[in-house]
């Protein structure tokens, strides 16, 4: 599972965020879906695939759960449209609100689980009685990886403050491959990492993109990430590279392996420097990720 529950706060936690976690709580975690306890696992630095959340033998997942249904369809909506009549089948993040991360979004103690119940956020019925959850997500993370595997789905709903559109396909632009573009509106923008090594140094990460201005087949001017680490702990720092290296690496592998179309993408939400249009300036970690696989096209 690539999320779960925390049982303390009742926030969906992503895998990746088990890189900034320190010490990770073997038994904090819970199912998204049914609430019983999930084992955190890959988290330690030497570990190759990302972090995420395992099923303990000793606790399986309640009968009706549907997380795992969830990866099945997952499967299926990378080829087709799961959308009908009757509404989205699973449940996706419609909305980012960003929370401080010192605050507790659940009273502790207060009963957890249950089939919708840990999820946050609204849910709605629908007259066939199945659930159509909709959540709150608290980093773009959750909101990246639905648009990755539901490409045929983007008009789901979606706002995100500060951003222009409603749904997933308005909300999310893809950079212009071949030149730079001054975008006059906010979005949580897409483009491919570069391989080349982010730079670290005093305050800042920068991030090369491989989309940007190209000539004579060179890219002269890559797009790039300005991320102002310069208030930020060493472990959050850490945290940002590490992202960026495993997806790097990922990237490397798959582009080794011939899948072309699999490339490591960055999502961000950016302040678009109007002195330099090349360069967007990232604050806050919970506004980037990266994600490898297909992008695929509605
Ligand atoms: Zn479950």
């Amino acid at each position: 599972m690539d999320s779960a529950v925390d049982r303390y706060t009742g926030q969906i936690v992503d895998g990746e965020q088990l890189w900034y976690i320190d010490p990770v709580d073997k038994e904090g975690y819970i199912c998204r879906g049914c609430g019983v306890m999930v084992n955190p696992v890959s988290f330690e630095a030497h570990h190759k695939v990302r972090p995420h959340f395992k099923e303990l033998p000793s606790k399986p997942h309640e009968s009706w759960c549907d997380v795992e249904g969830e990866e099945k369809l997952v499967a299926k909506a990378r080829k087709e449209r799961v959308t009908t009549q009757v509404g989205f089948p699973g449940s996706f993040p419609s909305k980012l609100q960003l929370v401080d991360e010192r605050e507790k979004v659940a009273i502790p103690g207060a009963p957890i689980g249950g089939k919708g119940a840990s999820s946050g956020g609204s849910s709605s019925g629908t007259a066939t009685g199945k659930t159509h959850t909709q959540w709150t997500a608290h980093t773009i993370r959750p909101i990246c990886r639905t648009y990755i595997n539901f490409p045929k789905d983007r008009d789901l709903p979606l706002s995100v403050p500060g951003a222009d559109g409603n749904n997933y396909d308005e909300v999310i632009r893809k950079l212009v491959s071949q030149d730079i573009v001054v975008y006059p509106k906010q979005h949580i923008f897409v483009a491919p990492l570069s391989w080349s090594k982010p730079k670290d140094i005093p305050g800042k990460i920068i991030v090369e993109l491989s989309y940007g201005f190209w000539a004579n087949k060179k890219l002269l001017s890559p797009y790039r990430l300005v991320i102002d680490s310069s208030s930020w702990s060493a472990a959050k720092k850490n945290y940002v590279l590490t992202e960026l290296e495993v997806s790097r690496k990922e990237a490397k592998e798959r582009a080794d392996a011939g899948k072309k179309s699999e490339k490591s993408w960055v999502f961000f939400v950016g302040q678009q420097e109007s002195t330099n249009p090349s360069d967007f300036v990232v604050s806050d970690h919970r506004l980037i990720c990266c994600l490898t696989g297909e992008l695929g096209n509605g």
